[in-house]
């Protein structure tokens, strides 16, 4: 990015829009219909047919003329001659009659000549006659009418809409089990540093455990990115050079720590040997101001801080939205959702980024949604913050909030 000394640093907006102008949708590819869900439809969906195909049943019961039992009471119900039985799946042989009735369960075809379906409870069933004790309320009771879910022609799904069961269904409903959708990202996620030890692996003095891989591996999954794991590197050139190049087959390439300015923070440096077009350096927000974003042979690479909360809420400001261009969300759904929300407690930002608070995000016994960021320390380094964390609190420079203020908040999860 043009404009800036290196002592400046991009705001939130400036870096993501500077991430988002290099990234392209990544194409489509074919799913089956059963490994769909969460995924991004390609093509708007139209109704190939109508659906229900045939008028059918609501209810168990008896296919009737209405005017033939309008007048039934329990006192002087109507007696009709029964002529057929219609299960589900079954096409009716016989059509019905005045002063007939056909025996019809949910979802079977309604037979000809009748309009209304009595529901069983209201019948008394006498094998080839039935008495009717009340009618329903009116004409066409209990009949589903063809193509009243969905009619031919029908605008349903639209392009960009992320598939849910709700989709899926209506999906397997017009006969397509395989599904065109954005194709998925790969995410090469890689750690660096002499401190790290895997987890799992045995801690020694001064070292401690690589939670980031696992972390950011998580958050790309929930974003809808594939992640590619990949060894953690030393505090070498050389080390760092080969893992970098060996992610160079994903889509997008995420390290954490060794971005910074101390002295075994190689990463900027083997970048810049390999050739690395350098779009931004340094966003003016708190946590994550060290954040490095490169195009490295055509491949969007995004250096992470180390600190774990940092590169978490770094991931989610830049990579999602990135990850979500890829895949072929509509630009409304890239970032994360925002909402006024009131704040429980007072809160100050005395600094001069822009700070992003892990917040609790409740719905009061109003309705309203309110922010508290109270159950947890805040540093950078301080992994728990997340914990519980369904959103967070964005407080500008200077912003200082009292109890009961509307503060604007980012939605990260389900909101209980
Ligand atoms: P760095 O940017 O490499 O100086 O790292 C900043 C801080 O984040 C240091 O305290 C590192 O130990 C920590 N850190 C870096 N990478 C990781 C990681 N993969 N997992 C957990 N902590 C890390
Ligand atoms: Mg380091």
């Amino acid at each position: 990015m043009t404009g800036k000394t290196p002592d400046q640093m991009h705001t939130v907006e400036q870096a993501r829009a500077a991430v988002l102008e290099r990234i392209q949708p990544l194409g489509v590819e074919r799913v089956p219909l059963t490994c769909a869900v969460g995924r991004v439809l390609a093509d708007n969906l139209v109704a190939p047919y109508d659906n229900p195909p045939h008028d059918n049943s609501a209810m168990d019961g008896f296919a009737v003329h209405f005017e033939d039992v309008s007048s039934a009471t329990h006192e002087a119900p109507v007696r009709l001659r029964v002529v057929e039985d219609i299960p589900a799946g079954k096409v009716p042989k016989l059509s019905v009659d005045n002063g007939e009735a056909s025996r019809i369960m949910t979802g079977a075809l309604i037979p000809e000549g009748a309009d209304t379906v009595i529901r069983v409870e209201d019948t008394k069933d006498h094998g080839d006659h039935v008495d009717i004790f009340e009618p329903e309320d009116a004409l066409g009771e209990n009949v589903r009418c063809r193509g009243e879910d969905m009619k031919s022609g029908d605008a349903l799904i639209a392009a960009g809409t992320e598939l849910g069961p709700g989709e899926i269904g209506v999906l397997a409903a017009v006969q397509r089990p395989y599904v065109v959708v954005g194709r998925r990202p790969t995410v090469a996620i890689l750690s660096s540093g002499d401190e790290l030890v895997e987890v799992g692996d045995e801690r020694g003095a001064g070292q401690i455990v690589n939670s980031n891989t696992p972390a950011l591996g998580a958050v790309a999954r929930a974003c809808g990115a594939d992640p590619v794991l990949l060894p953690t590197a030393a505090d070498s050139e050389a080390a760092i050079r080969a893992s970098i190049e060996s992610a160079l087959g994903c889509d997008f390439i995420v390290s954490s720590g060794g971005v910074s300015v101390g002295d075994y923070d190689y990463v900027k440096k083997v970048l810049e040997d390999l050739g690395a077009e350098e779009v931004l350096w340094r966003v003016s927000m708190k946590p994550g101001k060290p954040l490095y974003f490169c195009l490295l042979r055509g491949t969007p690479y995004f250096g992470l801080p180390g600190n774990p909360v940092s590169s978490l809420v770094s991931f989610l400001q830049f990579v999602r939205p990135a990850i979500r261009k890829a895949s072929a969300y509509p630009e409304t759904d890239w970032n994360l959702p925002e909402s006024a929300a009131r704040i429980e407690h007072d809160l100050v930002n005395d600094g001069e980024r822009r700070n992003f608070l892990r917040a609790r995000l409740r719905l009061d016994e109003t309705g309203q949604l309110r922010a508290s960021t109270s159950h947890r320390a805040q540093g950078s380094h301080m992994m728990t913050s997340m914990l519980g964390a369904n959103g967070f609190v964005v407080l500008e420079p200077e912003q200082a909030v009292a109890a009961g203020d509307t503060v604007k908040v980012q939605i990260l999860g389900e909101i209980a």
